[in-house]
């Protein structure tokens, strides 16, 4: 039998604002702004939550989690991850990977990039291999280049358990 296999894709924005922590891939990242947002506005996370919950077909971040509940308000966006996961193990997918891209014209995550991709891993229990971090600047032009916001792009790939 072939494999049943499902592409998902997330895409999430975050302005920049000072008094925030910044939190990406579940590692806060030293830096003299945060990011805005109602939980810990872990914009990679998010992405990534949402393609594995557009892999399913099962709407966006926002309908699972609204903004506007006070229960997320601050809370790790790794819970928001770890319940797509469930989610995907309940209706018989094995996540295969994660690749991902984070556009931020400062700070230089490169640094960050393997303890992001073991934080990752271990929220939704794969191998640190299986998940990939793409960092790149905004080139100084456009909303993420002019240090507004930084933005994430994630893929996920699952297939369906035997
Ligand atoms: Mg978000």
């Amino acid at each position: 039998m072939e494999p049943i296999i499902r592409i998902g894709e997330g895409h999430d924005r975050h302005r920049l604002a000072e008094g925030r922590k910044m939190i990406i891939g579940g590692i806060e990242i030293p830096y003299r702004l945060g990011l805005e947002g109602h939980s810990d506005a872990d914009v990679l996370l998010h992405a990534i939550t949402d393609a594995v919950i557009g892999a399913l077909a099962l709407g966006d971040i926002g309908s699972h989690f609204p903004d506007t509940d006070p229960k997320y308000k601050g809370v790790p966006s790794s819970i928001f991850l770890k319940e797509a996961c469930r989610l995907a193990e309940h209706d018989g997918y094995e996540i295969s990977n994660v690749d991902s891209t984070v556009i931020a014209q400062e700070p230089k995550l490169a640094p960050y990039i393997l303890q992001m991709r073991r934080s990752i891993a271990s929220v939704m229990g794969l191998p640190v291999s299986n998940i990939n971090i793409k960092a790149k600047t905004g080139e100084r032009v456009g909303t993420a280049g002019r240090l507004e916001c930084i933005d994430a792009h994630a893929s996920v790939l699952l297939i369906k358990k035997e």
